[in-house]
């Protein structure tokens, strides 16, 4: 059955790829993007879910298009790293502000109608750094870890009406988030992980699609890692 989908930050990296899986099963796909044009071939939205009158605006223009938000991927997220001791108030309140601030902004919108449809899939993306940490990332971890905070709630609040909340954790994947990092770097990245690679944004995509599916219809509060055995242990 065709579903409305909606991905944050559905212009580019692992976004536009959970965007363009969704499309490909034939589902009504609604992207948010900031900057740029919005992608060839999917509905687009402006959105910053640091604003929520920007976020009421988008959900309403979807909701016009496509139909109520069924399907809500909460993807869009900023690093800005450096150590704690060099890290501003306001470098971190601008991290958490956009990942975890403005998840809840779209989750709380989306909400209201999912209730109604007595159906609805919320999938987080969260990062396999937010329970392991990661040294310069007081604010991305911080943000990344409370999302699973957001999701569990959300399962609780919500789980008797067929709405389920997830959260996604993936590991190094290649996209301009990580394309910055020199090559020294990521040969050490590639050495700490099991699969002995990156991932690209596809193999997060199919996870994602997933959880949208009748299939994973009793899988709620769980964080999935997508992170080719890097976080283990958790
Ligand atoms: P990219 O940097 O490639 O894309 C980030 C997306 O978020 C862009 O579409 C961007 O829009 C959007 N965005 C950022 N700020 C806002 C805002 N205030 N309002 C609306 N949209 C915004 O990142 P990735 O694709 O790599 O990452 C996607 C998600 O996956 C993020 O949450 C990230 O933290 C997480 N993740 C990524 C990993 C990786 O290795 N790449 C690993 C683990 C988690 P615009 O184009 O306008 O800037």
């Amino acid at each position: 059955m065709a579903r409305t989908v909606l991905v944050t930050g559905g212009n580019r990296g692992i976004g536009l790829a959970i965007a363009q899986a969704f499309a490909k099963q034939g589902d009504r796909v609604a992207v948010t993007y900031r900057s740029g044009e919005a992608p060839e071939g999917l509905f687009g939205v402006r959105c910053d879910v640091t604003d929520a009158e920007s976020v009421d605006a988008a959900f309403t223009t979807v909701e016009a298009e496509l139909g109520p938000v069924e399907v809500l991927v909460a993807n869009a997220g900023i690093t800005d790293d450096t150590l704690i001791m060099r890290m501003s108030e306001e470098q971190f309140a601008r991290v958490l502000d956009t990942n975890l601030t403005g998840s809840f902004r779209v989750a709380k919108r989306a909400s209201t109608k999912m209730l109604r449809g007595r159906w609805g899939r919320m999938i987080f993306i969260s990062s396999v750094v937010g329970l392991s940490g990661g040294a310069g990332q007081v604010n991305y971890a911080a943000s990344k870890a409370g999302l699973v905070g957001v999701a569990r709630s959300i399962t609780r609040e919500l789980g008797t009406r067929n709405i389920t909340a997830n959260v996604v954790a993936p590991g190094f994947i290649d996209t301009d988030m990580t394309a910055g990092l020199p090559e020294e770097r990521r040969a050490e990245i590639r050495k700490s992980i099991p699969a002995g690679r990156m991932a690209t944004p596809d193999e997060v995509a199919g996870v994602v699609t997933w959880l949208a599916s009748d299939a994973a219809g009793y899988v709620t509060g769980a964080v999935i890692p997508v992170d080719g055995g890097l976080g283990m242990g958790h």
